[in-house]
């Protein structure tokens, strides 16, 4: 166990830039700090440093072959990090960067091996949350930062996310408030003449490809078989899972509560996480609103998903969304975290 020193820097007039500035001096110390993004909140370490980068693994039980972003605050540090890249990429960092989009290019070796868990490539990304960017500079150094969770649980959207899952394994934690996209950033391998999207996330396919023509998705994203092997390897490894098991329910309301009336038949206690105009359709024992928008629910995935505890619930059931925009990372996102999926 280690003290986790904690700073809210969201008080009105104090001194916010003393703490950034001292939580950088533990990162660029070797110790591990998390910190809010645009995202989710990031567990970081120095990226140049491998003593450093393997606390992040041990403190969140992360699969050694998982690769880590490396975190920048500038185009110019970005390029330091990889060799040269095709035309496209600065295109690409000019209109999504700083923001929620990750770059997959050639690593020059700078990042530490176990940032890439040995892979030639490194994911590189400008994250746009002042706080994040205000830590980067403190530092200046590429923070390797992966989302601060249990390896497995729903990622953190706030400050009390990450002190459930990881005080007193982790030296610091900023306390920003909650993020705000609230689901993680594309990745966009960019190693190809054909930009090919490895995680759906912030940024969209649609918004991708007004920019470059044409972008694909990473095969493996689409299939649900297992020879399909995804390219992003964390992408293999169980997600998101909250305490209780998660059905998704494609049918909306009236699936979902003929689904309801079985499961209670059975004597399960059944918490539903949906729209607010979902919801008000429904009889239900518990139920947690996602809000109206794609934007919203997005923002409030991760957050419903660990609000469900058990002891309280047996079982969630989900609803599902279009696969346009953002809802290509939601979908994506509940499909990892769900037990079932239940097609109407
Ligand atoms: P996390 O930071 O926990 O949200 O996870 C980062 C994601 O980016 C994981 O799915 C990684 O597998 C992926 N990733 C990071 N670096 C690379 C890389 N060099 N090549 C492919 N995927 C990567
Ligand atoms: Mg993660």
């Amino acid at each position: 166990m280690v003290e986790t020193k904690r700073w809210n820097v969201m008080k009105t007039g104090t001194n916010n830039e003393m703490r950034i500035i001292e939580a950088g001096e533990l990162l660029k110390a070797g110790e591990t700090v998390a910190f809010p993004t645009e995202t989710v909140y990031g567990l970081g370490a120095d990226a140049t440093n491998s003593v450093a980068v393997a606390k992040i693994f041990q403190a969140k039980g992360r699969p050694q072959d998982n690769p880590l972003i490396a975190h920048v605050a500038t185009k110019e540090q970005l390029f330091q990090l990889v060799e040269s890249v095709p035309s496209y990429v600065e295109k690409l960092i000019d209109t999504f960067s700083p923001g929620p989009i990750t770059y997959v290019l050639p690593s020059n070796g700078t990042c530490a091996d176990n940032v890439t868990a040995g892979l030639t490539t490194v994911g590189v990304r400008i994250p746009s949350h002042p706080v994040a960017l205000k830590l980067l500079k403190a530092c200046n150094t590429p923070i390797a930062a992966p989302s601060a969770n249990l390896s497995g649980k729903p990622s953190p959207t706030t400050a009390e996310h990450v002190w459930d899952d990881l005080h007193g394994k982790i030296a610091g934690l900023v306390d920003g408030g909650p993020t705000g996209v609230g689901l993680e950033s594309t990745v966009v391998d960019c190693t190809q003449d054909i930009p090919i999207i490895l995680r759906p996330g912030g940024i969209s396919l649609e918004e991708l490809e007004e920019v470059v023509g044409k972008v694909m998705m990473d095969p493996a994203l689409q299939s649900a078989s297992a020879t399909e092997k995804p390219k992003a390897p964390g992408m293999k490894y169980k997600h998101y899972a909250p305490e209780v098991p998660m059905w998704l329910i494609e049918g909306g309301s009236e699936k979902i509560q003929e689904t309801y009336i079985q499961l209670k038949a059975e004597g399960k206690r059944v918490g539903v996480l949906a729209n607010r105009n979902i919801l008000e359709k429904l009889t239900v024992d518990e139920k947690i609103s996602l809000g109206e928008s794609l934007e919203e629910v997005a923002s409030n995935l991760y957050d419903g998903l660990r609000k469900f505890k058990q002891g309280d619930v047996d079982i969630i059931l989900c609803d599902t969304y279009p696969e346009i925009g953002i809802g290509q990372a939601v979908m994506n996102r509940l499909r990892k975290a769900a037990s079932r999926y239940i097609v109407e």
